[in-house]
Order: C-alpha cells, then sequence, then structure tokens
C-alpha cells in the first residue's frame, strides 16, 4: 500500500509544479500533468514512470532544497516508481524481493544454481573436468536438460512480466482494448528504439551531475541492443538446433555466435558505463534504497556476459565445463530475478510512454473536433 506520506509528497509535488509549469518543454510528464487538476494515485504511478529521472527538472527548480517546498521531482518520482514496481508484482508476496533484491541475495542464488548443478553433474556420472575437443558444451549439460530448465523459468518470468504489466495498465486508467492502438504502438516503439528522451533535443540529460551530457543515452543504448543481439543470438542458435539439426557448437562465423559477440560487449560496455556514472551521480536526486537492485542487475549482466565471451573462447579447453555451469547459473538467476528487479523499469517506462502517446492522441481528435 502507498504510504500516506509517499502520497502526500508526490500529491504537494504536482500541486506546486502544476502552479508552476516552468518545466512544461522538458519533458512528457509536465505536459500529462498540465491535463490534470486532480492526482490520484493511479496519476502519480503513471506520472512516475513516465519520469526518465534526467533531473533537468531539479537543477532548474527555484522551488528544490533548501527552499521550504522541498521540490525534488526526480526522487519523488523514484520513490513512487518502486512503490508500483511492488504493486504490480506478481505473485503478490513477491513484491517483498524489490527491496531484498540486492547483491548479496543475487550472488548467493548464483552460488546456489552452480552448486546444485554441479552436484548434479557429478551424481548424473557428467565429466565437469574433462576437455572437450570439438567444443560442444551439450556434451556437458545435454540440450534437453538446458531447454526444459530454461523454458520452465523463462515462461514464468515471461508471465510475471505480462501480468506486471496488465496490472500497470488497468492502474493507471486504461482499459485492455487500448492496446490494440497501431498508430500509438508505433510511436512509441520510435521512443523506445531511439531513446528520444534520453537525447533531450541534442543536448542530452542533467546526469550524472548538471552539466548535460548524452552518456546516460548512449549506455543505455548499449545495454539495449546488447541484451536484444543476446535474444536474438539464442533465437537463432535455438532455430538452428531444432529446425536445421545441427547439434555441434556453433561456428566463430555463423549468426549466433557474431550476435552473441556483439550483445556480450554492449553488455559489458551498457552496464559499467551506466556502473561508473551512478558513482558520480548527485545523490541528492536518487533514492539510496534503490542501490541494491541497481547493482546486482549490472553485475549479473556483466557476469552473463564475459563467462558467455569466456566460454566462447575457452570452449576447447578443460575449463569449458566449469565456465558452462557459471555461466548457466548467471542466466537462471537473471531470469528469475527480472520480474522483481530492475528490468521492470524497461516494461513499465515503454506502458507509460505509450499511455503518454494515446493521450496526445486523444487530445489531438478532441481539438480536432472542438
Ligand atoms: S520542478 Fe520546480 S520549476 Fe519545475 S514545474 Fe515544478 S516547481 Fe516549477
Ligand atoms: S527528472 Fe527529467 S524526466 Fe523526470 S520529471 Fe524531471 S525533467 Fe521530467
Amino acid at each position: 500500500m502507498l504510504s500516506a506520506e509517499l502520497l502526500e509528497e508526490g500529491q504537494h509535488l504536482m500541486a506546486v509544479c502544476n502552479s508552476c509549469r516552468y518545466c512544461e518543454g522538458f519533458c512528457a510528464v509536465w505536459q500529462s500533468m498540465e491535463t490534470r487538476t486532480v492526482f490520484e494515485e493511479k496519476d502519480l504511478n503513471y506520472l512516475s514512470n513516465l519520469c526518465h529521472n534526467c533531473s533537468e527538472c531539479y537543477y532548474s527548480c527555484q522551488y528544490s532544497p533548501p527552499h521550504e517546498f522541498a521540490i525534488n521531482p526526480p526522487k519523488t518520482f523514484a520513490k513512487l516508481r518502486v512503490y508500483t514496481y511492488e504493486l504490480y508484482a506478481w505473485p503478490g508476496p513477491m513484491a517483498k524481493a524489490f527491496h531484498r533484491n540486492g547483491l548479496k541475495v543475487t550472488l548467493l542464488t548464483v552460488l546456489i544454481l552452480v552448486a546444485v548443478m554441479t552436484s548434479a553433474s557429478f551424481l548424473l556420472g557428467g565429466q565437469l573436468f574433462m576437455t572437450v575437443h570439438d567444443g560442444n558444451f551439450y556434451k556437458i549439460v545435454p540440450h534437453s536438460v538446458m531447454s526444459i530448465a530454461f523454458a520452465v523459468v523463462g515462461s514464468f518470468s515471461a508471465l510475471a512480466l505480462l501480468i506486471g504489466f496488465l496490472r500497470f495498465w488497468r492502474n493507471v486508467g486504461e482499459s485492455y482494448s487500448t492496446l490494440a492502438s497501431p498508430g500509438a504502438l508505433a510511436t512509441t516503439a520510435k521512443d523506445i528504439f531511439t531513446l528520444v528522451n534520453l537525447d533531450n533535443g541534442g543536448d542530452g540529460c542533467s546526469y550524472p551531475q548538471e552539466n548535460s551530457s548524452e552518456s546516460l543515452k548512449w549506455f543505455h543504448h548499449a545495454t539495449f541492443y546488447g541484451f536484444l543481439s543476446c535474444l536474438i543470438a539464442t533465437t537463432l542458435g535455438a532455430f538452428d538446433y531444432f529446425a536445421l539439426g545441427q547439434h555441434g557448437p556453433p561456428a566463430f562465423t555463423s549468426l549466433p555466435v557474431i550476435f552473441g559477440t556483439v550483445g556480450g560487449v554492449g553488455l559489458i560496455v551498457g552496464p559499467i558505463g551506466l556502473w561508473i556514472m551512478m558513482q558520480r551521480r548527485n545523490e541528492e536526486i536518487v533514492d539510496k534504497s534503490q542501490n541494491g537492485m541497481d547493482l546486482s542487475f549490472i553485475v549479473l549482466l556483466v557476469a552473463i556476459s564475459i563467462t558467455g565471451l569466456l566460454l566462447l573462447v575457452l570452449r576447447q579447453s578443460a575449463a569449458m565445463g566449469s565456465l558452462v555451469l557459471i555461466h548457466l547459473s548467471f542466466v537462471m538467476t537473471l531470469f528469475l530475478t527480472m520480474p522483481y528487479g530492475r528490468f521492470v523499469h524497461g516494461i513499465y517506462r515503454s506502458g507509460a510512454l505509450l499511455k503518454w502517446s494515446l493521450e496526445r492522441s486523444r487530445q489531438a481528435k478532441s481539438k480536432a473536433s472542438a
């Protein structure tokens, strides 16, 4: 439940900002705010996910601390956002994980998975430390075992993310039928793939400090496209295995390896860049209670990429067996924690952008008919 204190803080922010309106050119939050006079919890839930934490408003605000109004939009919206993550989480009891999904819990999960898989491998007679001369890691972990394990965990994660998104959509006042709006979907897809909002008209964001910089956009791009590229690599690998019957290790020049390598590099550069920016950011504009969640997501992405690339290079050595288990454990942990960690930011932010696109088209229609 949203605490009375946070609800009051959000409504105080909106009351002051809606009277001031100085920031209306900065981002969609302010333009959407101006179409409202009342700010219920659902409005705050939507607007907080529409905010991308660029901090332009904070540095321009005459009412930011030490002013008695203590206006701090990026921090207030960050606190509201994590509340929405808990509100939409499925199954409900897992909502607590957003506060426990720190680095220690993540690494412990990885360790448990490594221990379980290593024990299972020995019990089943697998030879973890043997050299597989053709580099075929399915001789260490059979393809059927890998497919079934990831199908189960992946399906659960996908279902949890889908239910979370649908809960968000209803909570912010939209009906499911509005999801079938091709124009708004196309606009939103363009916004997501270009990260146009982080571009801020070419100036970039006031992050990590007051000076404008495009670094946030480029490191987000590296992370997003790195993730996408790895997803394509996995899909192509599955296609080669099931449709083309290629059961051996993919060649270094094959599409799954090329996409996987490009994605792996993106998932090292992007998250490390974001982590460096986290170290330099103005702590006044963030909700520090979310640091553990951010760090665990960054560590998982980087660890998956490094172990994946090492696996490619060392696949014909005796280290391959251990690397396979460690890599799979990191990937499995990412899948398990995706619905309860920073990953959901991408889901609800996309939903907020879609709602914003729908709002604009409704406004245009009502002006045209007036
Ligand atoms: S953040 Fe400050 S300057 Fe911007 S609209 Fe709100 S009160 Fe005005
Ligand atoms: S921090 Fe940036 S995105 Fe968030 S409300 Fe302020 S100007 Fe908009």
